[in-house]
């Protein structure tokens, strides 16, 4: 028997590969796999959201440039921006640690402040975990809970043909912020007498090391009225999540790269870096925004917005994932589309 390598799947298509004979049992159970959370019928009427998120050091994270207080406070942070996205309130957290014997009391404390800094910012109590040694490293687990009104719930599944595509914030700061940590801890490497001189490009900065959940956007959805047709955050970059949301919901979707939202701190490194700003906004990643569509008839209740931006709109699966460019080329989104947009534009 050949053996497959994990690779030849990628990550949703080994999520999908182990998953897809799994039929839920319990008649509470309103939506299982495949969302931003699991979705679970309470007896009070309201929905009860489940979601989870692993951080692994020097996979998710690098502790030489990374203030572990920070990385306490963006362990919550990522896990509420899944309750975000499925247009809930985030409730309860657990947290386990795995922990090397490198790290000190006091190191894990520094950590546990910036958890329990996020806990209080988000209004969600710690109420468990686990604890436990590692053989290598900082491993950190945590789960969330939440609620949300069965009418206020957001899927990423039920967009519907024609609604507009909204994003919320800005994209592509956080992934230029890790980019110029990745190249200050080389040269630091190089020359340890090398003092970084980050001097306004504190924005990419914090967006990289303490990302922010949109709770504030959930609230301003719920003021103006407005419940999405469907909805995802941003964690693996804008290009990737308008395909989840749209083959979810079985059609296409054009984007306009005139309309994505890039700060101006972003445009300045995107062009330090020689990269494509618009790029960055594509495939970046840990943007943490709220990424949703909304019937053409909430359009003006959204415009009022300032922290909403208009990008796009689905469009029938006939017409695929597409982006115009400046140019107006229409070029094909791909979850990894740095190449084909390269080699097109
Ligand atoms: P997100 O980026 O929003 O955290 P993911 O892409 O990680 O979502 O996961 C997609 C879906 O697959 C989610 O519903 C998640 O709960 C589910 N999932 C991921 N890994 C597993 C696993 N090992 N077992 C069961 N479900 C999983
Ligand atoms: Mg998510």
């Amino acid at each position: 028997m050949s053996l497959t390598p994990i690779a030849a799947l990628g990550e949703f298509g080994l999520i999908h590969h182990l998953t897809r004979n799994i039929q839920p049992s319990n008649p509470n159970l309103a939506f299982g796999i495949g969302d931003d959370a699991a979705v679970i019928r309470m007896n009070n009427g309201k929905l009860q959201l489940v979601s989870t998120d692993l951080l692994l050091e020097g996979v998710h994270f690098d502790l030489t440039y990374t203030p572990l207080k920070h990385l306490g406070y963006k362990a919550v942070a990522v896990n509420v921006s899944d309750i975000c996205a499925m247009n809930g309130q985030a409730q309860y957290i657990t947290l386990s640690m795995g922990l090397s014997s490198k790290f000190t009391v006091e190191a894990v404390e520094e950590l546990f402040s910036g958890v329990l800094a996020a806990c209080k910012y988000y209004g969600v109590e710690l109420v468990g975990g686990d604890t436990s040694s590692s053989l290598q490293g900082l491993i950190l687990n945590v789960a969330v809970w939440g609620e949300v009104e069965e009418n206020r719930v957001c899927y990423r599944h039920t967009a519907k043909n024609h609604d507009l595509l909204c994003v919320s914030g800005d994209l592509g700061a956080a992934y230029l912020g890790l980019n110029l940590l990745e190249r200050e801890k080389r040269i630091f490497k190089e020359n340890p007498d090398f003092k970084p001189d980050f001097e306004g490009r504190d924005y990419l900065l914090q967006r990289q090391l303490k990302p922010d959940a949109r709770m504030d956007v959930v609230a301003l959805l719920a003021e103006a009225g407005v419940v999405p047709t469907a909805m995802i955050d941003v964690s693996d970059g804008l290009a990737s999540e308008c395909l989840h949301l749209a083959t979810r919901s079985g059609l296409g979707v054009r984007l306009y790269e005139e309309k994505l939202p890039i700060s101006e701190q972003a445009w300045k490194q995107a062009g330090e870096f020689k990269l494509e700003p618009a790029i960055c906004a594509l495939n970046g990643g840990e943007d943490y925004e709220l990424l949703f569509t909304i019937n053409q008839k909430d359009y003006e209740a959204i415009a009022q917005i300032a922290e909403i931006s208009v990008i796009g709109h689905m469009t029938d699966a006939s017409e695929g994932y597409r982006l115009m460019t400046k140019g107006e080329q229409l070029i094909d989104l791909e979850a990894q589309g740095w190449q084909a947009f390269k080699a097109q534009s």
